[in-house]
């Protein structure tokens, strides 16, 4: 899950991380006020929302008087940033940048352990710098029997050049991005751009912590953070239904059972030149309810031409999966007539559900790539 840079400069400064002292506002019109409340020109004026690039597409910017904050924060809640509108702006005292430092910790999978990433190279996409000039990122893996030492700061602060006045917040910074990461299980804490100041000291001039869902049980308070205006809309309402969805961009929409094999259907139906419009495993059970909800979720996207069911029946029975389909299509008038549905099914009691679906509209494949390659097939009709 991803929150706000306002959101997550609260949680790190509660880790003692200087941050800059911001308001967020809602509409254009409390953008003089909270400006001039500050107390300080000039202020920054910075677009919330869930994307990275903000700046680059003019979500950032400086005023130096009422009516400029005015001005900008009108542009700002104007923009919208890879198609996301703007409907929160942060507005803050302006950093006076003297240089910016990339400082990040990520959970690396390779390594299997949490890695801090340093450079010197901040403020730009650290993504690019990997990929053009690798050499300027220092890696320091984090055992996890031992936690973070005073060693990885040392270095970090020799890699990224800290000069010594700003030594002291740099190590507070380290120190409370690496509390956020344990504390909150988080999957990836960034400050990018780290500002050293004109006057020597150390600030997070940005913040981003992406958190793992699957440990949001354990943080309400993290939970309550998430901004439903800022997620894939078909993905909030999947959620809702307790269905495990990840919108795509092809014309097949997939209807699996088990993550496991919602992977493999999407693999086998790019191999067979198709493109999946969704990721979605529809759990254990697949009763009627839950796949008419499927395929009510997976059909809000207006560019699923074609259906693949792609159904294991280990735990489940096939049959079972069978009658819930039929009465999910019964739920459904004329959904048949418009979207071509190519459906696999094999375990058991399969011969009875493939008795079952005879004289449906439903087209039977006998293997995952047979289905796949009459999906593909049906997808590309005019
Ligand atoms: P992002 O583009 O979404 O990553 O947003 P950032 O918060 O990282 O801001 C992008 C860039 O805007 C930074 O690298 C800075 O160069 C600039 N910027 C952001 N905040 C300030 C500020 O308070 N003062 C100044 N002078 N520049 C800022
Ligand atoms: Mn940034």
């Amino acid at each position: 899950m991803k929150i706000h840079e306002y959101q997550a400069k609260k949680i790190l400064s509660s880790y003692g991380v200087p941050t800059p002292k911001g308001v967020v506002i809602e509409a254009p019109s409390a953008a003089p006020g909270t400006a001039e409340a500050l107390g300080v020109w000039p202020v920054v004026l910075k677009a919330q929302v869930h994307v990275g690039g903000r700046g680059k597409a003019g979500g950032i910017q400086l005023a130096r008087s009422v009516q400029e904050a005015r001005d900008k924060a009108d542009a700002i809640f104007a923009l919208r940033i890879k198609g996301q509108p703007v409907r929160k702006i942060l507005i803050e005292p302006a950093i006076d940048i003297r240089t910016e430092i990339y400082l990040g910790i990520i959970l690396d999978r390779i390594r299997k352990m949490p890695v801090i990433l340093v450079s010197a190279a901040g403020g730009v996409d650290i993504e690019d710098v990997a990929r053009d000039t690798p050499e300027k990122i220092l890696y320091l893996p984090i055992s996890p029997d031992l936690g973070l030492h005073p060693y990885h700061t040392r270095r970090a602060i020799a890699f990224a050049g800290v000069r010594d006045s700003a030594k002291h917040d740099f190590a507070n910074i380290l120190n409370g991005l690496a509390k956020t990461f344990y504390k909150k299980d988080a999957s990836l804490a960034e400050i990018n751009p780290l500002v050293i100041t004109g006057d020597g000291r150390a600030i997070a001039c940005d913040a981003k912590i992406v958190f793992d869902d699957n440990a949001l049980v354990r943080h309400p308070d993290i939970a309550a953070l998430r901004d439903e205006g800022e997620e894939e809309p078909l993905e909030a309402v999947a959620r809702e239904k307790h269905i495990n969805y990840v919108k795509l961009n092809g014309k097949i929409g997939c209807i699996v059972n088990g993550a496991g094999l919602a992977m493999a259907t999407m693999d086998v139906v790019k191999h067979f030149g198709g493109e999946p419009a969704n990721f979605l495993d529809i759990g254990g059970g697949a009763k009627a309810e839950q796949v008419t909800e499927a395929l009510r979720v997976i059909t809000m996207d207006p560019s699923v031409n074609t259906i693949f069911f792609n159904i294991f029946g280990g735990i489940v029975r096939c049959d079972l999966v069978a009658e819930g389909i039929l009465t999910a299509l019964n739920n459904l008038p004329g959904f048949a007539q418009k979207y071509p549905i190519v459906i696999r099914l094999i375990g058991t009691n399969d011969v009875k559900a493939r008795e079952m679906l005879k004289g449906s509209p439903l087209i039977a494949a006998a293997s995952m790539a047979e289905g796949a390659q009459k999906a593909v097939a049906l997808s590309n009709r005019k």
